[in-house]
C-alpha cells in the first residue's frame, strides 16, 4: 500500500536534524532513517557504484524491509546483471527493477535511433528520471550515496536534504565518507563490486555512455562522452538538466 508521503519539512528543521546526525557512523545514520521512515524508505542501488555497494551492505543488516530498487534501463551491462544476482542471493532479497514505459524499439520509433547519441538528456529522462519517479512514488525518503569529496559542487551537502526533484527527504549517510573509507569498506566485510571497476570503469551506467577510462583520469570522464553532460538527472532540481552538477554512482546513475 503506498505509504504517505513526507511533509516538507522546514528549513531550519532539516539544518537541526543533519546537525544531530554529524559525526554519527553511516549505520547510525540509516538506523535513524529507518526508525523515522520505514515504511516508506527506499534505497536506489544502481550496481554500478561502490558507495552503492556500501550502503546495500549496511542496510541489508540494518532492516531487509527497506526496498532497494533499481532503474534497468534496458542497456546495463552483463556485469551489472551479474552483481544485481550475486546481491540477490548473498543478501535473500529481491531489487525492485523499475524500467522505461517504453522499450528500446519503441524508444528507436518514436524518437529515432541512438537517442543517446543526440539527446542524452532527454534518453535519461525517459529510462532514469520517469522510472525513478515512479519507484519513488509514495514514499517518504530515499537514501542516496552522494558524498561531499566527490566535487566541489558537493562539498556542502547535509545528511539530512529536502529532495525538490522527488518531493522527498532525501538521506545522505556518507556525506562525509570519502572514496578511500568506501573501498577500505568494501574490502574489509567482503562486499560485492562491480567486476568492470577491474578494468578501468570506475563509474558505471549505460554501455551506450559508459567507456575505461585512463589511471589518473576524472573517474566521471568515461560517462558521455563528447558531451559537457557530466549527471543523469536524477539529483538536479527540475528545470536543470544533467549538464548542470556533477553526479555520483549511488543512484543508478
Ligand atoms: S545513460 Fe545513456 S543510454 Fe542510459 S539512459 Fe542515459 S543517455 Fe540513455
Amino acid at each position: 500500500m503506498p505509504q504517505e508521503t513526507a511533509a516538507k519539512p522546514t528549513e531550519a528543521e532539516l539544518q537541526a536534524l543533519s546537525a544531530a546526525l554529524e559525526g554519527k557512523t553511516p549505520q547510525e545514520i540509516l538506523r535513524w532513517a529507518a526508525r523515522e521512515y520505514q515504511p516508506g524508505l527506499a534505497r536506489a542501488c544502481s550496481f554500478g557504484g561502490p558507495s552503492g555497494m556500501v550502503l546495500l551492505d549496511m542496510i541489508m543488516s540494518i532492516d531487509k524491509t527497506v526496498e532497494v530498487f533499481y532503474l534497468d534501463t534496458d542497456f546495463l551491462f552483463p556485469e551489472t546483471y551479474r552483481l544485481r544476482d550475486v546481491c540477490a542471493a548473498k543478501y535473500d532479497f529481491t531489487p525492485a527493477g523499475y524500467m522505461s514505459l517504453i522499450t528500446p524499439l519503441q524508444q528507436v520509433a518514436q524518437y529515432g535511433d541512438a537517442l543517446w547519441l543526440r539527446d542524452p538528456d532527454l534518453c535519461c529522462q525517459l529510462r532514469k528520471v520517469e522510472p525513478n519517479r515512479r519507484a519513488l512514488d509514495g514514499k517518504r525518503a530515499w537514501i542516496s550515496g552522494l558524498r561531499r569529496d566527490q566535487s566541489a559542487s558537493r562539498a556542502d551537502i547535509q545528511i539530512v536534504e529536502w529532495d525538490s526533484k522527488f518531493d522527498l527527504i532525501k538521506v545522505n549517510p556518507l556525506a562525509a565518507w570519502t572514496e578511500s573509507q568506501v573501498w577500505t569498506y568494501i574490502l574489509d566485510n567482503g562486499v560485492p563490486y562491480n567486476e568492470l571497476h577491474d578494468q578501468n570503469y570506475p563509474s558505471i551506467g549505460c554501455t551506450h555512455c559508459t567507456k575505461p577510462v585512463n589511471p589518473g583520469d576524472d573517474p566521471r570522464s568515461g560517462r558521455w562522452q563528447g558531451f559537457d553532460k557530466v549527471e543523469c538527472g536524477l539529483h538536479v532540481p527540475d528545470g536543470q538538466t544533467g549538464y548542470d552538477r556533477l553526479h555520483e554512482d549511488g543512484v543508478g546513475a
